[in-house]
């Protein structure tokens, strides 16, 4: 370009030379996903779904945390919740994680649990998407379906998706 700026230019060696940090990193976790969700995510290999009761408020929260955001005091317990609950809110995805169009469109969206009033989760429902779209899924009653237990790993994916059950089932 008709352009000259003053100075001397670098050849890329030298700039990486004079602005290149090399060092490494030294984590000593994979992850730390903190003391309530890692029981959370540990208690999902067993195919169980844990949160936090607050003393004062009495709100489970799912996934658990050990400070209730509501009162700003500490939970106080550990509670067991039925893995069953509402579809809140849903949206169907024609693309996939990865980003290629799907050939069958997936339906995601947020279950609140019967046991834990106010606290859900985001999961993939397996739903006809004209319900979505129809908006018939909202307040669907739903449960949890599992991975096989040796599949499991401690991970959100241990639940392959909710499906719908009958008011009184599950
Ligand atoms: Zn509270």
């Amino acid at each position: 370009m008709g352009y000259k700026l003053p100075g001397t230019p670098l050849k890329r060696a030298e700039f990486e030379k004079a602005f290149k940090v090399e060092d490494k990193p030294e984590a000593k976790y994979a992850w730390a996903a903190g003391q309530a969700l890692s029981r959370f995510l540990e208690e999902l290999k067993n195919g169980r779904i844990v949160g936090r009761r607050c003393r004062n408020c009495g709100k489970i929260l799912i996934p658990p945390r050990m400070y209730c955001e509501h009162c700003f005091r500490p939970t106080g317990e550990w509670v067991y919740v039925r893995p069953v609950g509402r579809i809140v809110t849903a949206v169907v995805s024609y693309i996939a994680a990865t980003r290629e169009r799907l050939e069958k469109p997936e339906v995601i969206g947020i279950v609140e649990f019967e046991d834990a009033p106010g606290s859900g989760i985001f999961h993939r429902l397996n739903i006809d998407p004209e319900l979505v779209i129809s908006r018939k899924a909202f307040g669907m009653r739903v449960k949890a379906v599992w991975k096989p237990p040796k599949e499991r790993e401690g991970s959100i994916n241990d639940i392959l998706y909710f499906e719908p059950v009958g008011e009184g089932e599950g």
